[in-house]
């Protein structure tokens, strides 16, 4: 339908964060413990958000390094982030400073549509970033912060749809130069 909005997300953090679960949840709602990433995947689907219907584009940089999609041709007319690390790892946490200063760098802008995303919540007793940390992280790049299970289905849908609200708060309004 030509009603039908095209945007571009690409879910980034370390490895081993649950980037592929929370894709595979997403698209296929389920939970699968031994799925073996190949190189890139990108899934497609459509999603309602504010009455509009969103053809999302989700990149998976499944099996390779942090920054590797943004030299790849999957990065071309990326609308917005998913940046992820994981509640038991303090390092993946940290990563996510780095990557989101290397997408700054790389698209040279000062601002990008990003949704932080502190993953495997579900794993609460393994816990190394307390949630005023993922908040605070968050705040200070300008982006939204959300905690997820893949495993447990939380809060999965609801990180594309934040995607989705962050791209759109920065689209040109209708009647703007
Ligand atoms: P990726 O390398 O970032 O794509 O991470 P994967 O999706 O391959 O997940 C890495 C490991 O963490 C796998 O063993 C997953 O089963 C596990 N995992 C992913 N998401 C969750 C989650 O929400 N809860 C728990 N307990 N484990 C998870």
């Amino acid at each position: 339908a030509e009603n039908l909005k095209k945007r571009k997300i690409a879910v980034l953090g370390s490895r081993s964060v649950g980037k592929s679960s929370l894709v595979i949840q997403f698209i296929n709602n389920e939970f699968v413990e031994s799925y073996y990433p190949t190189i890139e995947a990108t899934f497609a689907k459509s999603v309602k958000y504010k009455g509009a219907e969103y053809d999302c584009e989700v990149i998976d940089t499944a099996g390779q390094d942090e920054f590797s999609i943004l030299n790849s041709k999957h990065a071309i007319g990326i609308h917005g982030y998913v940046l992820v690390y994981s509640v038991t790892s303090k390092a993946s946490f940290d990563m996510i400073q780095i990557v989101y200063d290397k997408i700054i760098a790389f698209c040279g802008v000062t601002d990008i549509p990003c949704v932080v995303v502190g993953s495997k919540v579900d794993l609460d007793s393994s816990r190394q970033v307390s949630p005023q940390d993922g908040e605070k992280l968050a705040r200070e790049i300008n982006a939204t912060w959300v905690e997820t299970s893949a495993k447990t289905n939380v809060n999965v849908g609801k990180v594309f749809e934040l995607c989705l609200a962050e791209i759109e708060k920065r689209a040109p309004q209708t009647g703007e130069a």
